[in-house]
């Protein structure tokens, strides 16, 4: 047993939410009972909740559920920032101890926290839940994700396990080694693979939403695969390096062909279709090219404007007070 030092005893529950009014009254009373089961385990216990800009009612709710309880901390952005950096602000805002992430929408279930906080004293640093069902959500997801995983696990040249979203606990130096990665493209699930340190794994059913709709549609998440490809393997650029050799050696062999046929038959001029078949591939491998290096090219230009990851709109510690922007 790994003795945890007394200024770590504390963990933060880390909870993003963008228009999650519908599920968080639900959610509530859960998260609650799991603070009171942290404080059980000795832990001082906090949930911070980040509000990523909702537009319905999440704010108002978040702020009477700080009312009532002085563990809340409240976090809002100045605007959707999305999952990723809303999650980054939450961490980014833990004071002490260790953080655990968990969705708003009541697909991470809290009751779970006894088992990372066991992990975490037994000297684990990336405590993951790994799903091993998802329950509501469509074959179309459930396949997609599958395919995801299975392709970014061989194409990243750091781990990014399977079937393993957000719902972790990050001990405190796995938080603070976290907290140093600034980039833009953030992908979180490969950034906590990135960070390395003793992994655990618990499995968990993931059930379905206990209210509202999912955020993450069919484009959003197409896009969230292609930042997880991009930043975390450059195989697509290599691919097409690949691609431009072999069809080159094609052109060539094909070239060399012409040549002798036209010296030893003469140059009858026909081969349209040939000709066109040859400038169409062409132009596609070409253009599918330059779209890879464009698809980097585009983060590289979002990464060197330096921007802020997210802005605060509105720092509420647990103690209470509400304080100025940070
Ligand atoms: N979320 C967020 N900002 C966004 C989109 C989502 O903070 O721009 C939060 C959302 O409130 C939820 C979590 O991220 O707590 C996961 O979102 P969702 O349940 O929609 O994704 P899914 O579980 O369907 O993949
Ligand atoms: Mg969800």
């Amino acid at each position: 047993m790994h003795e945890i030092p007394p200024e770590d005893r504390q963990l933060t529950l880390v909870v993003a939410a963008y228009d999650e009014a519908e599920a968080l009254p639900a959610l509530w009373p859960r998260l609650r009972a799991a603070l009171d089961a942290a404080e059980r385990e000795g832990l001082r216990a906090r949930l911070l909740c980040v509000d990523d800009g909702s537009r319905d009612g999440t704010w108002a709710l978040l702020q009477g559920y700080a009312r009532e309880d002085a563990r809340v901390a409240l976090l809002r952005l100045s605007r959707n920032f999305g999952k990723e950096a809303a999650l980054t602000a939450g961490l980014d805002h833990v004071e002490c101890g260790a953080a655990l992430v968990l969705d708003a929408d009541g697909q991470d279930p809290p009751e779970l926290l006894p088992q990372f906080v066991r992990k975490w004293r037994e000297g684990f640093d990336d405590v993951r839940g790994v799903r091993v069902a998802r329950a509501g959500e469509g074959w179309l997801k459930r396949a997609s994700a599958h395919l995801f995983y299975r392709l970014i696990g061989r194409l990243s040249a750091t781990p990014v396990p399977r079937d393993t979203g957000d719902f972790r606990l990050l001990s405190p130096r796995a938080l603070a080694a976290l907290r140093q990665l600034r980039e833009r493209q953030r992908f979180m699930k490969g950034l906590f693979g990135w960070i390395g340190f003793n992994a655990a794994e618990i499995p968990y059913q993931r059930g379905a939403r206990v209210g509202g709709r999912s955020k993450f549609g069919f484009w959003r998440l197409w896009n969230f695969a292609l930042q997880g490809i991009t930043s975390f393997s450059t195989a697509p650029l290599r691919l097409a390096t690949y691609v431009g050799l072999m069809t080159s050696l094609l052109a060539f062999g094909f070239s060399a062909w012409v040549v002798v046929r036209a010296l030893l038959w003469g140059d009858r001029v026909a081969g349209w279709p040939s000709l066109m078949a040859v400038i169409l591939l062409l132009g596609g491998v070409q253009l599918m090219a330059l779209g890879m290096i464009g698809e980097y090219l585009g983060r590289l230009y979002e990464e060197s404007k330096q921007r802020p990851l997210y802005l605060v709109d509105v720092w509420r510690p647990a103690d209470g007070v509400s304080s100025a922007h940070r």
